[in-house]
């Protein structure tokens, strides 16, 4: 519920903070819910920031910009290193946070702090990339070189299902390329956040180097107004993507604005049926299937759907759910009342237009006020439905029969996204085939989740990416520094 924060709802919960210039501030104005999905509960209030506190953060970022960018590349790259140890060193609290903030369990929590230590660690080989080229006599007595400079100041917003994850990689490449940055996390899980600045609070960053600004749609706005921004790194929905990407470039701003996914898992008639149940189930399950790599359309080649079946279905139905801060628990809740209200539509919807469930989560009998909906299969899907072309972001698992793997690479390349695919296959020929063919940027061989570890690039597709340079690895190098060439003669 938003209100002002000079009026409170509740005066006994928390209300947030920013963090500018290196000192927590506390904005005014209004504010909204902060509700732990698991109970319903109003846990703490965010605020809703304006244009006025983006400008301070933004000033605070430009201030501290001349001396960071001349700071040398492996001294930046060493306070990205303490911040990984204090995040290393608080593990278990940034774990229960982004937990309460989701409402993904202990355990998925935790994964998502271990992935997004890989990228922090890999943030450690920058200062290799940053080397420049130089080839001399280019003309008689005349040498060339390319180095490589900082972008500026860099605007990074968030979405809510990785808090963490979904931007460190760009956040820790900005930082060591020797930018200074004003990270927008998601209203809706703002809580990691406080964790995460009080430990780049004790790391020792120059003032004004990394700022924090809560807020919603008004704060990515103002970012993408402001003239002191030079770049913006986006990742959530493909609809606020591509609004975030062409309103940056139209104010003449570098962007990369990562967007939504439906990610199709085709399963060969060779495949090994338990481990390719297993890993769909664990795929299209995991957090609730809030992450922008699950899988969500299985499409079965040449009947192996019946042999598949069973062994989907258990594993589906075994998942437990509930508390997700209690152990024995697979899966917690999805982040909304609107999110569920939104899944259920999404069920609802498919069975109108003709599928049917064979594993139904809708009513999953968890007590209490959060906000549950179980795993959920539906088959004889429509190729065209919305079920299996729009995203719907929940557990939930649209069965599509087809009869070739050209049948099934032409229904994946008529996606009008691209983020994610898998094969499950035991044949090398059509694993070539498929790899060769599919039009969409991160392939999963036998991998139900198939999104690259921090060394390679994070390559999505069409709606799924705006912009040319992707994230992680030298991507981020590309992105986050601009290119300058000089060429040199002496006379004497
Ligand atoms: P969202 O697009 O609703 O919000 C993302 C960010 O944009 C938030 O910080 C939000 O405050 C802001 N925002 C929302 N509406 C806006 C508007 N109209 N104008 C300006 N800013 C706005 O996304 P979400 O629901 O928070 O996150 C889930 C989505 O993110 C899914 O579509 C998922 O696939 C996608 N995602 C993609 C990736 C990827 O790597 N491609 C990774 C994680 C999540």
């Amino acid at each position: 519920m938003s209100t002002t924060l000079d009026s409170p709802t509740d005066t006994q919960v928390p209300v947030l903070r920013n963090y500018v210039g290196g000192a927590w501030t506390a904005p005014s104005g209004d504010a909204d819910d902060v509700v732990n999905p698991a109970t319903g509960e109003t846990v703490a209030r965010v605020p809703l920031s304006s244009a006025k506190e983006v400008e301070a953060a933004v000033a605070a970022a430009r201030a501290a910009l001349p001396e960071w960018r001349r700071t040398p590349a492996t001294t930046r790259a060493r306070f990205v290193a303490r911040y990984l140890r204090g995040i290393e060193d608080r593990l278990d609290e940034v774990a229960a946070a982004i937990a309460k903030d989701v409402g993904k369990t202990l355990a998925e929590g935790r994964g998502e702090v271990i992935r997004s230590m890989e990228g922090l660690e890999a943030a450690g080989a920058i200062p290799m990339l940053l080397r420049g080229q130089l080839a001399e006599n280019v003309a008689s007595g005349v040498d060339a070189e390319m180095i490589r400079q900082p972008v500026g100041v860099c605007g990074v917003i968030s979405p809510f299902n990785f808090p963490l994850f979904s931007t460190i990689a760009q956040q820790s490449a900005a930082l060591v390329c020797g930018n200074t940055i004003v990270w927008k996390p998601s209203e809706q899980t703002p809580l990691t956040q406080q964790v995460l600045f009080d430990i780049i609070d004790g790391i020792g960053i120059p003032a004004g180097v990394w700022n924090l600004v809560n807020g919603g749609r008004e704060v990515v706005e103002a970012m993408l107004e402001s003239p002191g921004i030079d770049a913006i790194s986006f990742v959530g929905s493909a609809k606020v993507a591509q609004l975030v990407h062409s309103r940056g470039t139209a104010n003449g701003k570098r962007v990369q604005a990562l967007g939504g996914a439906k990610n199709y898992m085709v399963v060969m008639p060779d495949a090994v049926i338990d481990q390719t149940a297993n890993q769909i189930a664990q795929s299209g399950f995991g957090t609730s299937g809030q992450r922008c790599m699950a899988g969500s359309v299985i499409v079965t080649v040449g009947g192996v759907w019946s042999e598949l079946k069973d062994d989907l279905v258990a594993r589906g139905a075994e998942i437990t759910l509930g508390d997700p801060m209690q152990d024995g628990v697979d899966i917690g809740p999805v982040v909304s009342l609107a999110a569920a209200e939104r899944i259920q539509a999404g069920i609802q919807r498919a069975l109108d237009d003709g599928a049917t469930l064979v594993l139904d989560g809708r009513d999953p009998g968890v007590e209490g006020n959060g906000f549950f909906v179980g795993p959920t299969i539906l088959e004889n899907v429509d190729a065209e439905s919305d079920l299996a072309r729009e995203e719907l972001f929940g557990p939930v698992l649209a069965v599509v029969e087809v009869g070739s793997l050209d049948e099934a690479i032409e229904l994946v390349n008529g996606s009008p996204y691209g983020n994610g695919t898998s094969l499950f296959t035991e044949s090398g020929a059509a694993a070539r085939h498929f790899r060769a063919e599919v039009e969409v940027g991160m392939v999963g061989i036998n991998i139900g989740v198939a999104a690259p570890v921090a060394l390679f690039p994070f390559t999505g597709w069409k709606k799924s990416m705006f912009g040319d340079i992707p994230i992680q690895a030298e991507a981020s190098v590309d992105f986050f520094t601009r290119k300058k060439s000089v060429t040199t003669r002496y006379f004497s």
